[in-house]
C-alpha cells in the first residue's frame, strides 16, 4: 500500500473530523462562559449588596448567606445549562455533520460503481452548491466516458462481423482442399487470393480510417486548381469502362478558382465516389460537376462544389442516414460479393471535414444518388 492510502486508512473519517471540530468549539466557548461566570459573577453580586447596604438596607447577618445561596444557584444553573445545551449543541453537530459528509459517500460509493464498469452509473443533484458543481461535472464525464465505450464496443463487434465473413471462406476452402475433397484448381486459388485481398483491403482500410478519425492523417493544404486533376480522373475512369458502360462525362467551367486543398486527399475521395457510383450503375450516365458558389449566396465563405451524381441504383430514404457510417452498406450480401467494405464514405467524409469542407448525399431509390462536397476557396 502506498504511503498516501497507509495516512488516509489512519486518519479519522471526516463525519467524525467535523463532529469534533464542532465540539471543540462549543468547548472553548462553555469553559470561558464558566470561567468567566465563575469569577466575575460574585463579585458583581456583592457588589450590588453594597449598593443596598449603601441605600440603608441591612445585611449583615444574611450577606454570608446571600452570597452562598448565589453561589449554589448560580452553579446548579450553570451545570444544567451545559448538560442541557450541550447535549442539544452535540446532536445538532451530529447532524449538520451527516448531512455535509453523506453526498459525498454516496459520490464515492458510485463512482466506484462507475470504476467497476457500471457506465451507466450517474450522480444525484445535492443541495450544497459546490458538491452540485462536481456532480454536474462527474456527470458530463460519464457520458462522454460511456459514448467513447460505447463506440468501442461497436466497432470491436462490426470488426469480428467483417472478418469472420473472408476467414470463415478461406478456411472452408483450406479444410476441402486438405481433405481433397475439391480440386486444387486454379479457380480455387483464385477465390482464396480474391479472399485474402478482401482481407488485406479491409484492415487498410480500417488503418487510415483510424487515422483519419483521429485527425493523425498528414493534410498538407496548398492553394490547387483542381480541374487538371478532374480532367484526367474522368479520363482514367472513362477508359476502364465497358461498351454497354455508362457513360462518364465532365461538367466544369475552363477557369476554375484554386481552391486551399490537398490534391492527393481530393484524389482520394474522388476515386472513392466515382469508384462508388461506377459500382452501382450499370446503364445511363455518371456526371462529374464542379461549380463555384459565391459569398452570400449562403452564410457560408466562398467555396468550390464538386459533385458525382449517377443515375445508378440510389439509396432508400431510410438508408440515407447511414451511408456515412463505417461498414455500413446497402446489402450485406450483394457488396460482399462487390468487395465493398462500407468503409470508403467514412473515410472520405473524414478527409472533407479535415480540409474545412462537408460531404453530402441526395439519393433516390431506383433513380440515382449524388455526392457532392465543397472546400473553401484559396
Ligand atoms: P463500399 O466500399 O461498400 O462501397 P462505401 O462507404 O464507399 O463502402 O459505401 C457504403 C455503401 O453506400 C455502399 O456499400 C452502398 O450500399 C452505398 N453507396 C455508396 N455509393 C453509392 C451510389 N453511388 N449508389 C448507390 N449506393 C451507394
Amino acid at each position: 500500500m502506498s504511503k498516501t492510502g497507509l495516512r488516509k486508512t489512519k486518519s479519522l473519517p471526516l463525519v467524525s473530523r467535523l463532529f469534533l471540530s464542532h465540539l471543540l468549539v462549543m468547548m472553548v466557548a462553555v469553559s470561558s462562559l464558566v470561567i468567566i461566570g465563575k469569577l466575575s459573577s460574585p463579585r458583581f453580586f456583592v457588589l450590588h449588596l453594597q449598593q443596598l447596604e449603601g441605600r440603608g438596607v441591612t445585611l449583615r447577618y444574611a450577606r454570608t448567606n446571600l452570597i452562598k445561596g448565589f453561589e449554589t444557584a448560580w452553579n446548579r444553573s450553570t451545570f444544567w445549562a451545559v448538560i442541557a445545551g450541550g447535549t442539544a449543541a452535540g446532536g445538532l453537530s451530529y447532524w449538520v455533520s451527516k448531512r455535509i459528509v453523506q453526498p459525498l459517500t454516496q459520490i464515492e460509493q458510485i463512482t466506484q460503481r462507475f470504476a467497476a464498469g457500471h457506465l451507466d452509473e450517474r450522480l444525484p443533484p445535492s443541495e450544497i452548491p459546490e458538491i452540485n458543481q462536481l456532480t454536474t461535472s462527474f456527470n458530463r464525464m460519464a457520458v462522454s466516458l460511456e459514448d467513447v465505450e460505447h463506440r468501442r464496443r461497436e466497432l470491436v463487434s462490426d470488426l469480428t462481423h467483417e472478418l469472420r465473413t473472408p476467414l470463415t471462406v478461406l478456411r472452408g476452402y483450406l479444410e476441402e482442399l486438405a481433405d481433397a475433397r475439391i480440386e486444387p484448381t486454379p479457380g480455387v486459388y483464385q477465390q482464396l487470393a480474391k479472399e485474402t485481398r478482401r482481407l488485406e483491403r479491409l484492415i487498410n482500410d480500417l488503418q487510415e480510417l483510424s487515422k483519419a478519425e483521429a485527425g493523425y492523417l498528414p493534410i498538407h493544404l496548398q492553394a490547387v486548381n483542381l480541374r487538371p486533376l478532374l480532367e484526367s480522373l474522368v479520363q482514367k475512369f472513362s477508359d476502364q469502362l465497358l461498351e454497354d458502360g455508362p457513360l462518364l462525362r465532365l461538367e466544369c467551367p475552363d477557369q476554375l478558382p484554386s481552391v486551399l486543398a490537398d490534391p492527393d486527399r481530393v484524389e482520394q475521395v474522388l476515386v472513392n465516389l466515382i469508384g462508388n457510383a461506377l459500382t452501382y450503375t450499370k446503364t445511363g450516365s455518371i456526371t462529374v460537376r464542379a461549380w463555384t458558389e459565391a459569398e452570400g449566396a449562403t452564410s457560408r465563405l466562398p467555396q468550390l462544389w464538386i459533385a458525382v451524381t449517377d443515375t445508378g441504383i440510389g439509396i432508400a430514404a431510410q438508408d440515407l442516414p447511414h451511408v456515412f457510417e463505417r461498414f455500413w452498406r446497402a446489402e450485406k450480401s450483394r457488396n460482399q460479393h462487390t468487395g465493398g467494405t462500407g468503409i470508403g464514405l467514412a473515410i472520405s467524409q473524414r478527409l472533407v471535414e479535415l480540409q474545412g469542407g462537408q460531404l453530402e448525399v441526395e439519393s433516390q431509390l431506383g433513380i440515382g444518388s449524388t455526392f457532392r462536397f465543397y472546400l473553401p476557396l484559396a
